[in-house]
């Protein structure tokens, strides 16, 4: 078995001590794996693709908290629509109209965190800080009324200069400070989640040190 259940619960006291949440990223691991954190207490899971998602969340406990953390096309919405919990990875208007439009037709609000692109590397998706801006500005004038949108969420550099990761958690702690209705901000997984925690996260996505590596 991969699962590090020792790691799990150290992290997740000191995850607890500190008001910091956890999200388990199970993306590409079996489900008996996932069960194991689950029995160990864990709910909320991370998952990247739309189609796993959905087949997983079929064969788990309904009181699991499912968190999109992939990148998400607007024609895939509708399948998660009804029993995601946080959507992480929102990054144009045309995705928040879609996911509007789906949770309108559901009656129900779906939670979402905007992200922003903080890495040096070209290839990571998200926000510059005037896209953000933008979409703030339709979100303010209620543009999109069974979306909430709880805070932000980013992916530093794969790097090994903390100070450059430092710094680019505290560009994006920076730009949710500056929007008091937020609450979560998601940052920091397996190889940084000391720095994310050094800069003020609330949220951690943390596969590979739970789960083992991913093939
Ligand atoms: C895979 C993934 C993670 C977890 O990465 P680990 O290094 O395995 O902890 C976190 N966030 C996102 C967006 C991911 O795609």
């Amino acid at each position: 078995m991969s699962v590090n259940k020792k790691a799990f619960i150290e992290l997740k006291n000191k995850l607890d001590a500190q008001q910091v949440e956890l999200v388990a990223v199970s993306k590409t691991k079996p489900i008996a794996d996932i069960k194991e954190l689950v029995d160990l207490g864990q709910r909320d899971f991370g998952e990247n693709y739309v189609q796993e998602l959905v087949e997983k969340a079929a064969m788990l406990p309904a009181d699991i908290r499912w968190h999109f953390i992939g990148h998400l096309q607007s024609n895939k919405v509708k399948q998660i629509a009804a029993f995601v919990h946080l959507i992480h990875g929102v990054d144009s208007l045309k995705l928040l109209q879609e996911i509007n439009k789906q949770a309108t037709k559901l009656g129900r609000t779906i939670n979402c965190l905007l992200q922003i692109h903080i890495a040096q590397e070209e290839t990571k998706f998200g926000l510059d800080e005037s896209e953000l801006v933008a979409i703030m500005k339709e979100v303010g004038d209620q543009k999109f009324p069974h979306v909430h949108v709880r805070g932000l969420m980013g992916m530093a550099s794969f790097s090994d200069d903390e100070q450059q990761v430092a710094n680019e958690f505290a560009s994006l702690k920076k730009l949710f400070d500056a929007y008091p209705t937020f609450t979560i901000l998601s940052m920091g997984m397996s190889g940084d989640y000391e720095l994310a925690l050094a800069a003020g996260s609330t949220m951690l996505r943390v596969g590979s040190l739970l789960f083992g590596e991913r093939g």
